[in-house]
């Protein structure tokens, strides 16, 4: 297993009720990425899915990535595209809930978003994760 040092929280930055498998085709067919952008992704309805095995690199904080566990909830912007928390109390606690598993299993990774990390000018994931995680650390 590589080294875990951070645990990053994401926004997909789509509607809510994006389907995985769009994004999914989107980092494919525009990105042309070779893997997912996220390890973990959180639907509306609060259902994990994995997308890629954690011992894998996704692509979600450029140069950072090598260590990292990336985790996104489906969401983020309003109907005009604004950054927006539009997280579901089942989304909050499927999160939660993840973050505990992966934070028993790596103590020593930080928790944070996107935002967080050194020259990202985006919302991402549009809340302070840092802030609302600070119990884990
Ligand atoms: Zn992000």
């Amino acid at each position: 297993m590589r080294t875990i040092n951070y645990i990053v929280v994401h926004c997909t930055a789509t509607q809510p009720d994006a389907k995985i498998e769009s994004i999914k085709k989107y980092w494919r067919d525009n990105l042309k990425w070779k893997n997912p952008g996220y390890h973990f992704m959180i639907k509306a309805d609060g259902v994990v899915v994995n997308t890629l095995p954690i011992e894998q690199i996704s692509n979600g904080v450029a140069g950072w990535n090598s260590q990292i566990i990336n985790i996104s909830y489906i969401g983020g912007i309003d109907k005009n595209n604004n950054p927006k928390d539009t997280r579901t109390p089942d989304q909050k606690a499927s999160i939660l809930k993840l973050l505990r598993e992966l934070k028993s299993k790596f103590p020593k990774a930080k928790v944070q978003g996107h935002r967080d990390f050194p020259n990202v000018h985006k919302a991402c994931p549009s809340f302070d994760a840092k802030k609302e995680y600070s119990g884990l650390q």
